[in-house]
């Protein structure tokens, strides 16, 4: 018998549309696998809800926003699932049963959580349900068995809070779970327009990929760059500028990119000038994905259709790991049933 097909979950979480961090650190590669991999995509609601709860209703419009933006991408939703989180009860059932296998002092050593808790400055302490989010999405990636998840750097410790999870679900009950190996991409961590270490909708420094060409101008224009070249004529710095970053990540000119390095080096360009060749390199880049978008955006009854029959589809692949998981852990009592 043939082995059967590996499988790719990852996901987003619907707190606005995807930016350009989303696609370097994770859709490329997503798009890129979707035919060699048995695909879920999570929009990952009750997650977002986490830090979002005085909020809900921000949600449910966002999760179209999200599906608009596979679609536009190249995600075929003939081949990958899109998978609502909270429409798959049995996530919050496998979460449960993870809670036992993980630590308090686990939880608090994880470093992106931390750093999210201090970005987010939470009023009344921090609530259960964000510093626990790490199990939430142990549960999201094992319940799907998934082989591979496609992610950003900053995903690295929840990748590997999912990987002993496993083995110690594994280990107690039976092999049922599968380790699951991180897939970094290309660019692990985009910085934000702002020259902040991460472009994060949180921080409002992202460039959109629905954005309309104005928009993407003025944020390109007004970048932060090099803040040691006064002048044009300084020798300016190309490491650590964040408009280098994106003319390495998306301008697909090579010859262009490495010119502009050289004369920025010499102080022989302006910001100007190389803000204005990254703005038409993104144009290249931005513009068959936000026709795309608009394409399936006129169709609203089609993208529903898309997601409800992922969902479907998802749901159904949680069941089958969730009966193994009872038998398992013996809770399937069949004298009940
Ligand atoms: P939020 O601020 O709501 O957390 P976010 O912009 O961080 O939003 P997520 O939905 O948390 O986006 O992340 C989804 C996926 O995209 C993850 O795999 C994450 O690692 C990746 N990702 C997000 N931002 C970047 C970035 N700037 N560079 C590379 N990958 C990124
Ligand atoms: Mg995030």
């Amino acid at each position: 018998m043939a082995a059967p097909i590996k499988r790719i979950l990852t996901g987003d979480r619907p707190t606005g549309p995807l930016h350009l961090g989303h696609y370097v650190g994770s859709l490329k590669n997503r798009v890129e696998l979707q035919h060699q991999y048995d695909s879920y995509i999570l929009i990952a609601d009750l997650q977002a809800l986490t830090d979002n709860f005085e909020h809900p209703e921000r949600l449910g419009g966002n999760v179209v926003e999200v599906a608009l933006d596979y679609l536009a991408v190249g995600l075929d939703p003939e081949r990958v699932k899109i998978v609502v989180q909270s429409m798959v009860p049995e996530l919050c059932e496998l979460t449960v049963y993870f809670m036992n296998l993980v630590t308090v002092a686990t939880l608090e050593r994880n470093p992106t959580v931390k750093e999210e808790i201090r970005q987010r400055n939470f009023q009344r302490g921090v609530p259960v349900g964000f510093w626990s989010y790490p199990i939430s999405q142990a549960a999201d990636i094992a319940i799907f068995k998934a082989h591979l998840v496609p992610v950003g750097e900053d995903q690295l410790p929840m990748i590997e809070q999912t990987r002993e999870i496993v083995r110690r679900f594994n280990a107690l009950y039976g092999r049922v779970l599968v380790e699951p190996k991180a897939l970094l991409g290309e660019v692990a961590r985009l910085p934000g327009t702002d020259g902040g270490a991460k472009m994060s909708k949180s921080l409002n420094n992202c460039i959109y990929l629905g954005d309309p060409t104005e928009a993407v101008q003025k944020r390109v224009m007004s970048m932060f760059t090099d803040p040691t070249r006064i002048h044009p004529t300084d020798p300016g710095h190309v490491e650590g500028n964040p408009v280098f970053a994106y003319h390495d990540a998306f301008n697909d000119d090579r010859a262009e990119v490495a010119e502009l390095k050289e004369r920025y080096r010499k102080g022989t360009v302006g910001d100007v000038e190389v803000k204005q060749r990254l703005f038409a390199a993104l144009e290249r880049f931005l513009s068959p994905i936000r026709e795309r978008r608009r394409a399936f955006a006129e169709h609203p009854e089609r993208v529903r259709e898309i997601v409800v029959e992922g969902t479907r589809r998802g749901r159904a692949a949680a069941q089958a790991t969730m009966d193994e998981v009872r038998a398992a852990m013996r809770l399937n009592y069949t004298v009940f049933a």
